[in-house]
């Protein structure tokens, strides 16, 4: 297939992820995306080639450069690598689908329902299609049964430290969209791979804080449980990691 064209499908891949992630946050359904400073209605030159508000110049964010330029650069290492059971063209609805739920939760700290719903139904497609039913489910099952052990972990871990703190602590490290996310993500990739792929997020979630804490503690901007990272960039991490082993 033609580099060119393998580009192109990435900027497209890039572009449908920008927009979701611009209007997926803020509205119920498929809208208009609007300049976040003055809520004007973008022009499609504005929004896909200037990235500015024609309007007020509000620029839009670094990410949308980012995305464009990571999507394509994945396009093309899909092509000359493809994961294993997938083809190229099978690859894009996933590739397309983790790229939303990636950007999300890095902006907003949230998975989406609507992504998850989305996800349910893709990965179990795919998860039949490609191990069979009972890995599929296996794997969903088992990603519910191990994040929703670590979701009340979490839960408990706060008390304990609301406890001796003598104050409620309301934030938890590890919330049930996370829990959602496994779950689907384990349709996706089968028992008992589900459990690789956990291991390796909380591996290099674990590693990532760790480092950011340090960097935090040094430049004295630490205050305690305002800087958990989101976990779903992790998962989808090890959903890589886990298909190309
Ligand atoms: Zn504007």
């Amino acid at each position: 297939m033609d580099y060119l064209l393998v580009a192109v499908i990435g900027l497209i891949i890039g572009a449908i992820i920008n927009y979701f992630a611009d209007i997926l946050p803020n509205s119920p359904g498929l809208t208009h995306p609007t300049c976040p400073e003055c809520q004007t209605k973008f022009t499609l030159k504005d929004y896909l080639l200037r990235y500015q508000c024609s309007q007020c110049g509000a620029r839009l964010s670094l990410r949308h450069p980012l995305v464009l330029i990571c999507s394509v650069g994945i396009s093309v290492l899909v092509l000359i690598d493809p994961p294993a059971l997938l083809s190229y063209w099978a690859t894009l609805p996933i590739l397309l689908l983790l790229g939303i739920i990636f950007v999300i939760d890095l902006e907003h700290y949230a998975i989406l329902v609507k992504t998850t719903a989305v996800g349910f139904v893709l990965f179990l497609i795919y998860g039949v299609v490609l191990l069979g039913w009972k890995k599929a489910l296996l794997g969903a099952l088992g990603g519910l049964a191990i994040t929703l052990f670590f979701y009340f972990l979490g839960i408990a871990v706060s008390k304990v430290v609301g406890l001796i703190r003598h104050k409620k602590i309301s934030e938890v490290a590890f919330g049930l969209g996370d829990v959602t996310a496994a779950t689907i993500l384990g349709f996706l990739v089968g028992w008992p791979s589900i459990v690789g792929v956990i291991v390796i997020a909380i591996v290099s979630f674990a590693l990532v804080s760790f480092v950011t804490l340090i960097v935090l503690i040094l430049t004295k901007k630490y205050s305690a449980f305002a800087n958990a990272l989101p976990f779903a960039p992790f998962l989808i991490l090890g959903v890589v990691v886990i298909y190309y082993l």
